[in-house]
């Protein structure tokens, strides 16, 4: 029901732990992080509320980037099994999705036939294997060939942890929206997340998708066409 991301110089963890409880108001089952640090991947879930992942995730773990999700379950139980991030088989790749993902049993049975082995009842974990069976060491590239072969409606949010230093934001018929700090960049599917750290916003539009490190964003097609998006300062009141 909401993802939020980080790349920057401040605590990935307190950062994206901090944004979801913005999201609280909007309703959750189970919600989770994924902290991307060179060669290492830390997932962490729960189906309580946000404040147990304070209790949970260290607070002395390093990150370069993160990815954070509430969830609000629309294929398969709420659980922690079920609950975002996923992950691919090799455990290098996660993902937090908002909506739908419409053909994924299709993708699914194509992907069990090639190996893969599911752990989740989400229609969300085929994105993660879709870009493990595309990823060939350049991660924008294995997002190009997945992001073409799904319908449905996604914001998606997904960390590397051969890249860790990049984080990976997608848009099609969900919000997503990146917070332009100074050194920092937030993405969250409304800014009320990260609102009280910049007020300087970049809107993504449909079939976006942002690659954003510490020191920038490059958005691009779905056909990897670069595209400009100009950023905005939010007028609101807090
Ligand atoms: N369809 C996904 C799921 O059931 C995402 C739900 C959401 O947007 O929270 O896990």
């Amino acid at each position: 029901c909401g993802i939020v991301g980080y790349v920057g110089n401040g605590n990935t963890r307190d950062m994206l732990i901090d944004s979801l409880s913005m999201l609280e108001y909007r309703g959750y089952d189970s919600a989770g992080l994924a902290l991307a640090c060179p060669d290492a991947m830390k997932v962490i879930k729960t189906t309580e509320m946000i404040s147990k992942l304070k209790e949970i995730v260290p607070s002395s773990i390093y990150a370069c980037s993160g990815i954070g999700h509430t969830r609000w379950a629309t294929h398969g139980k709420p659980s922690d099994v079920n609950a975002h991030p996923h992950q691919d088989c090799t455990h290098r790749i996660a993902v937090a999705h908002n909506g739908i993902i419409e053909n994924y049993q299709e993708l699914k049975e194509k992907l069990i036939r090639n190996g893969h082995r599911f752990v989740s009842e989400t229609d969300t974990e085929v994105i993660a294997h879709l870009i493990e069976e595309h990823y060939e060491g350049d991660t924008m590239a294995a997002i190009l060939e997945t992001v073409r072969k799904l319908t449905g409606s996604f914001a998606l949010l997904i960390v590397n942890e051969d890249e860790p230093e990049k984080l990976f934001a997608v848009k099609k018929d969900s919000p997503l929206v990146i917070g332009i700090g100074e050194g920092q960049y937030f993405v969250a599917s409304d800014s009320t997340a990260f609102a009280k750290h910049t007020k300087q916003v970049l809107y993504l539009k449909d079939g976006d998708i942002g690659i954003i490190t510490k020191s920038g964003v490059y958005i691009s097609d779905f056909n990897g066409i670069r595209v400009v998006r100009t950023p905005q300062v939010m007028e609101w009141n807090t």
